[in-house]
């Protein structure tokens, strides 16, 4: 029987690495938009097409997509974060769920190491001042990096991966996570509120969770030095943007680098118009090398269960 793998969304031009791997292996792909629809189209979606499998980028696979297809067998992640699969549900139905943890490490990391560059160095600020017709030197406030200490929140593959590029730079480096199961040479662990007060540069790499929820909020931006940076490269809702937009315009925050926000891709006018904001749209993961590890890695892990072998990267535990 001839397998039927639905790819609900995909964040490159075109969807050519999965059907490859996918038809290399006997089934069929049948892709979505591009655009991740809503909910209730890919539910749609999944009802017509009755996939053994599915292939999501940035869709929401519900519980009720998850229940629409009887025979489905795996919801593989083309991506980390697992927070727009109904992963309970898919666990409850006897349905793996994967990712690719690892395929972008290298790339999150420079992209939190280049907001740091970009803030001590001023270059997205001199860049827009020279563009803007001004060229005053003497108005650089600078800073040198090997003389700041950064904070890094969930101390897992990427925040070890910047714990060790800050290192290179002569950062003093300290960490928080609840569940890191070891720390690191020449990494300091603390509590959140230590590792805030004492951080020039803080540098959120923690996973979107119920508890993780605005993690960085109105109190949690009081408690940090006045003046210093905050890195977000995890997932919008980790920082309440509302807060960080404010402790801009007090001062309490000397910038910002935001890979990802709450609403993307709504941008607050408010963090649009400060200067000190640095924004790029949630593209930490990206380079040539990364999509094409991601895109074949998660294609291959949908082969891997629909020929009746475990994935290499369960996240979860079906049941039976
Ligand atoms: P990981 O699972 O290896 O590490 C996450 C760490 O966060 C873990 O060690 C965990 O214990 C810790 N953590 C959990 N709750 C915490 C809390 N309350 N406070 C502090 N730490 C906490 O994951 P990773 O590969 O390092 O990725 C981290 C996150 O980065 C992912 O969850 C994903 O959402 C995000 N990400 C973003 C992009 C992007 O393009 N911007 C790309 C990949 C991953």
């Amino acid at each position: 029987m001839t397998h039927t793998v639905l790819l609900t969304d995909y964040a490159w031009p075109d969807d050519g690495i999965e059907r490859s791997v996918i038809e290399a292996a006997g089934c069929r792909l049948v892709s979505g938009p591009a655009n991740p629809a809503p909910a209730e189209q890919i539910e749609a979606l999944v009802r017509d097409h009755q996939p053994a499998a599915i292939l999501t980028c940035w869709a929401q696979v519900s519980a009720a997509a998850i229940a629409a297809a009887p025979d489905l067998r795996i919801v593989a992640r083309l991506g980390v974060g697992l927070d727009n699969i109904a992963v309970d549900a898919a666990t409850a139905r006897g349905i793996w769920v994967t990712n690719v943890p690892d395929y972008c490490v290298a790339e999150v990391s420079d992209h939190a190491v280049g907001f740091a560059l970009a803030w001590t160095r001023g270059l997205v600020h001199f860049d827009r001042q020279v563009r803007g017709g001004h060229w005053e030197p003497a108005s650089a406030r600078l800073r040198r990096i090997s003389e700041l200490t950064c904070g890094i929140i969930g101390f897992g593959r990427i925040g070890r991966a910047t714990a060790a590029k800050m290192a290179a730079f002569g950062c003093s480096i300290v960490a928080h996570d609840p569940y890191a199961p070891d720390a690191a040479a020449g990494v300091r662990m603390l509590p959140l509120d230590e590792l805030l007060a004492i951080s020039d540069i803080v540098v959120v790499h923690a996973p979107l969770t119920p508890d993780t929820h605005h993690l960085i909020g109105a109190d949690a931006l009081s408690r940090m030095r006045r003046g210093s940076l905050l890195i977000n490269v995890s997932r919008g809702g980790v920082v309440d943007t509302e807060a960080v937009i404010d402790a801009l315009e007090s001062g309490q925050l000397g910038g910002v680098g935001l890979d990802v926000l709450e609403a993307e891709p709504e941008i607050p006018a408010r963090l649009l118009a400060h200067p000190g904001a640095m924004i790029t749209p949630h593209v930490a993961f990206s380079s040539d090398a990364s999509l094409i590890e991601l895109r074949r890695r998660a294609a291959e892990e949908v082969v891997r269960v629909l020929s009746g072998q475990p994935p290499e990267q369960p996240r979860n535990r079906p049941a039976a």
